[in-house]
């Protein structure tokens, strides 16, 4: 029988080789994914590194999705598209050509090796509670806040909206 879809949101960041395009690009791979229909794309924006500061500025977005794959796959198909995006990984929190975190999974808690879902800092990002907002301002993060109280606490900083 074929499973129900699970609604999720994808956090995309890209800060090396021409990041607009780079999550443009992203976004409509995103959409293409086997078992995954894309619904809503936030705006892009543009934040200043966390970590590194020796580092460009980042574009970032959010993405809602509806997919039948397991938390597990859908991870896998992400991290195939940042391969795909000649990520390297050097330093923790470095320059990056693709980042994508699943930040939620329907309403599901989490806890693997692999997977942290809610994703460990989302409630304290401004690059990624904007963005969510604007596509989902009613949300309830799943074991934690209302998205609305979260963003009363969280300053939008140098996040602009572009
Ligand atoms: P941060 O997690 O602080 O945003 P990062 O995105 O730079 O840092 P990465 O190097 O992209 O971290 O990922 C490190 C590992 O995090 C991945 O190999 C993946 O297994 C794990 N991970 C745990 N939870 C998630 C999640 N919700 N989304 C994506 N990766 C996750
Ligand atoms: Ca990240
Ligand atoms: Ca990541």
């Amino acid at each position: 029988m074929q499973k129900e879809p699970v609604r999720c949101f994808i956090g995309l960041g890209s800060n090396l080789n021409s990041p607009l395009e780079q999550v443009s690009q992203a976004i409509e791979e995103i959409a293409s994914l086997p078992g995954c229909d894309l619904t809503t794309s936030s705006s892009l924006y543009k934040s200043a590194p966390i970590g590194p500061q020796d580092q460009p500025d980042f574009i970032n977005a959010v993405v809602e999705i509806y997919t039948t794959l397991d938390p597990h796959s859908l991870l896998d198909q992400l991290q195939s598209l940042e391969q795909q995006h000649q990520r390297i990984r050097e330093r923790h929190w470095g320059p990056r050509t693709l980042d994508l975190d699943l930040l939620l999974y329907g309403n599901s808690i989490i806890q693997t090796e692999r997977l942290t879902v809610p994703h460990a800092f989302m409630q304290e990002r401004s690059f990624v509670l904007y963005p969510l907002a604007e596509i989902s301002p009613e949300l309830q993060i799943p074991g934690g806040e209302q998205l609305s109280s979260l963003l009363v606490a969280c300053p939008m900083g140098s996040l602009v909206k572009i």
